[in-house]
């Protein structure tokens, strides 16, 4: 048999899904199982192909907009949330809809709409055109929110009332990034209502310190999940800032070899979007060409557990 060189397979913990996700896959398979197929999902119903071509293969059709549901099929709307439009638009037409939007998301949902209420204008830091930033900005009035995506946005925002202001976040941002827009934003902002608590969510803050606990040691670093996963993205990031060049893969046949050499030390992590199982693809495909150590870091379980949507479960 060939000699294989060595490489230690260093795992991030915690790595994968999170309970939003998990609970958003489930709700489709409930919905599945009650209805029977076809049901059809508004938006992928969390950002990773492997998930959403098993759920294809299940009997799910995914669409853009809700005017592509039939009548009389079900439809379940995604974990970044809706506009509130969208269940209005399902209501008005008798649909039959569960709503999979992460809790987490909706918290946000709910703070958005109590500003409004108090009066303030918020500056919302996130990623245009990502759809939970969609959904977030669908639950206030046209107008009464502003997207800052950069320190540099920060400068140019022009408010009507700079001591009636409120910030909120996406829930998947880079932790250290948004830490620097948001000491920009009281800079320049100094009575700017700050969230009674932190808007991106356990699990994006979890993976990062996961990385970032894992990156002085690792040569380079692969981060599974899907090129549209915005928490996955920012694990790539987060370790590519620390000096180790990363790559998004979605699964292990994206690997590039070449691109990952010979290293001593590869990190190995996933999205909250990508399961397990491409996890140990992965090492199965790295077994093909090294002789692997693989060691899964030291970390404190997460926990956290939503509740399914009554109407599937009672
Ligand atoms: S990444 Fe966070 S906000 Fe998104 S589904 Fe998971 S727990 Fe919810």
């Amino acid at each position: 048999m060939m000699n294989r060189p060595p490489l230690k397979v260093l795992i991030a913990a915690p790595r994968g899904f999170c309970a939003g996700v998990d609970r958003a896959i489930q709700i489709v398979e409930l919905a599945l199982e009650r209805f029977g197929a076809p049901v059809y999902v508004r938006h992928e119903i969390v950002h990773n192909r492997f998930v959403v071509d098993r759920l294809k293969g299940m009997g799910a059709i995914f669409v853009d907009e809700l005017d592509e549901v039939p009548d009389d099929r079900p439809v379940v709307f995604s974990a970044h949330g809706v506009p509130k439009s969208v269940p209005a638009n399902a209501r008005d037409r008798n649909l039959t809809f569960v709503d999979a939007t992460c809790p987490l998301v909706s918290k946000v949902h709910r703070q958005a709409e109590r500003l409004i209420e108090d009066g303030l204008h918020i500056l919302f830091i996130g990623h245009g055109g990502h759809p939970e930033v969609i959904g977030t900005f669908g639950q206030v009035p046209e107008g009464a929110i502003t997207l800052v995506e950069t320190v540099e946005d920060v400068g140019r925002i022009a408010v009507a009332d700079p001591d009636r202001l409120a910030f909120l976040t996406q829930t998947t941002l880079s932790v250290d990034d948004t830490a620097a827009i948001v000491s920009a934003l009281k800079a320049r902002f100094p009575n700017i209502r700050v969230p009674r608590s932190e808007d991106i969510c356990y699990a994006t803050s979890n993976r990062q310190a996961a990385v970032k606990a894992i990156a002085p040691e690792c040569d380079r670093m692969l981060v599974i999940g899907s090129p549209n996963s915005s928490n996955s993205r920012r694990l790539a990031e987060v370790a590519e800032r620390l000096n180790v060049p990363a790559r998004l893969i979605d699964r292990a046949s994206q690997i590039d070899w070449d691109w990952l050499g010979q290293p001593a030390t590869l990190g190995l992590t996933a999205g909250a979007s990508a399961p397990e199982l491409l996890v140990r693809e992965v090492v199965d495909a790295l077994r093909e060409r090294f002789e692997v150590a693989e060691e899964i870091a030291d970390h404190s379980p997460e926990r956290m557990i939503f509740k399914l949507p009554r109407e599937l479960v009672a």
